[in-house]
């Protein structure tokens, strides 16, 4: 990125994030998704465009944090919301990594360096019917002896399978009396994991989140990170991880609002009602509709840079802070999905065609919903954060 020309004149996030991916790049990615969703494929040639251009290094640089990252993911979303979810997963390590980094914890100080290095991290966390999330596992992780762990179970929706590097996972050691969640990392070099071909989902088909089967895969002592008590915890892991994931997938669906209501505008400008001989711009309802669909998302974008940089500035939230970022999760996934709504409603039965734009972000709107946190574990976290436990 360049100096301004003027010093006294800063440019916004927003600018900062064009500069990253320009206005040409969202639409070769745009007519790429469109491919990618109607062939369910990996978006094999947006990650190579995005790896030239150092995206992946984000917070490996140290004048850009999750302000940026947030902004710049919102930016992709807007033209190729699969790509964005899936490389969200590596934002969400890298970030986690720095977010420690900053607050004293060089843990992962590692993900940094692989990650300048060209690795791609990707998220394992994921398994079927686990409610508890990240403070229990169904997974089994075996001590090897040395400090190393043998890890088997089933992690579901691994985003980035055919291409990711380095996969986090946790799993659960019940061998003493206290049993412990241990965190690690594997190289995709090693043996002991299956990744299966199993995405053929409604939406975010290009994220290629297959099931990965660990079979006793084994994690050297070097690449175990944190070993946490079962149940909640306020160890800095859980709180950077909160963070970050919240942060990038509210980003992510306040991408895909945005993109929803240009398109609700452009549909309101083209389309044109016999009956009134107008365009259906100047019809109160469409009116009606497009203003609403931007109400909706115009709150988004401020409260999603405002804990972004809060995060990015070490502002102590107290015990509000799980509240801010289940909060923002909640809101910019579901104002997504009421302003695609909306926007189909503009759009007519164009958008009803498997081709369109919208009908593809009506599918992948949908996903919002099952990223943790869920809306009744939200709601139980703020409840927490106002009323005291239960
Ligand atoms: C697009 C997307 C990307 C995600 N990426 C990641 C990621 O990278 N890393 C990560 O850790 N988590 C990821 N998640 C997972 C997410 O965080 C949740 O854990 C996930 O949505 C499961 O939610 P659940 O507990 O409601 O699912 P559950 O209903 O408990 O489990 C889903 C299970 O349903 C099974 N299933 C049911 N019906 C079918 C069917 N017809 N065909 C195939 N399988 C079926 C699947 O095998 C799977 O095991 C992603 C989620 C989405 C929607």
């Amino acid at each position: 990125m360049s100096e301004p020309k003027d010093p006294d004149q800063r440019r916004s996030t927003a600018q900062l994030a064009a500069e990253l991916l320009s206005d040409e790049l969202l639409e070769r990615f745009r007519r790429r998704a469109a491919e990618y969703d109607a062939e369910n494929r990996f978006f094999t040639e947006d990650l190579q465009e995005l790896q030239e251009l150092g995206y992946l290094k984000l917070f490996c640089r140290t004048d850009s944090g999750l302000e940026l990252a947030s902004a710049a993911q919102r930016r992709l979303a807007t033209a190729a919301p699969a790509t964005a979810l899936a490389i969200n997963m590596h934002l969400v390590w890298t970030g986690v990594a720095r977010l420690l980094l900053e607050r004293g914890d060089a843990s992962l100080h590692f993900v940094l360096d692989e990650a300048a290095a060209g690795e791609i991290f990707a998220f394992g966390n994921s398994e079927a019917g686990n409610d508890s999330v990240l403070f229990d596992s169904t997974t089994l992780a075996e001590p090897a002896g040395d400090g190393g762990y043998r890890f088997t179970g089933r992690k579901i929706f691994t985003s980035l399978s055919p291409a990711w590097t380095r996969l986090g996972v946790f799993g659960k050691d019940a061998s003493s009396a206290e049993p412990q969640l241990v965190h690690g990392f594997i190289d995709r070099r090693s043996s002991g994991y299956q990744v299966f071909n199993d995405w053929d989902t409604l939406g975010m088909r290009a994220s290629q989140s297959n099931t990965t089967l660990l079979e006793g895969v084994l994690v050297p002592a070097e690449r175990i990170f944190r070993k946490l008590p079962v149940g909640p915890n306020r160890d800095p892991l859980i709180f950077a991880i909160f963070a970050c994931f919240e942060t990038l997938i509210a980003s992510v669906y306040a991408g895909i609002g945005e993109r929803a209501v240009q398109l609700a505008v452009l549909a309101a400008q083209r389309r044109h009602s016999q009956k009134n001989d107008a365009v259906l711009a100047s019809d109160p309802l469409v009116r009606q509709r497009v203003a609403r669909a931007a109400l909706l998302m115009d709150g988004i974008y401020p409260q999603l840079a405002a804990v972004a940089r809060d995060i990015d500035q070490r502002v102590d939230r107290g015990a509000q802070w799980f509240a801010s970022l289940v909060g923002l999760k909640i809101r910019s996934t579901e104002a997504a999905r009421e302003v695609v709504d909306l926007a189909i409603k503009v759009g007519g039965g164009a958008s009803y065609f498997t081709g369109s734009e919208l009908a593809r972000l009506y599918r992948d709107v949908l996903a919002g919903q099952f990223h943790p946190s869920s809306e009744d574990s939200a709601l139980n976290t703020i409840a927490t954060a106002w009323l005291g436990p239960a």
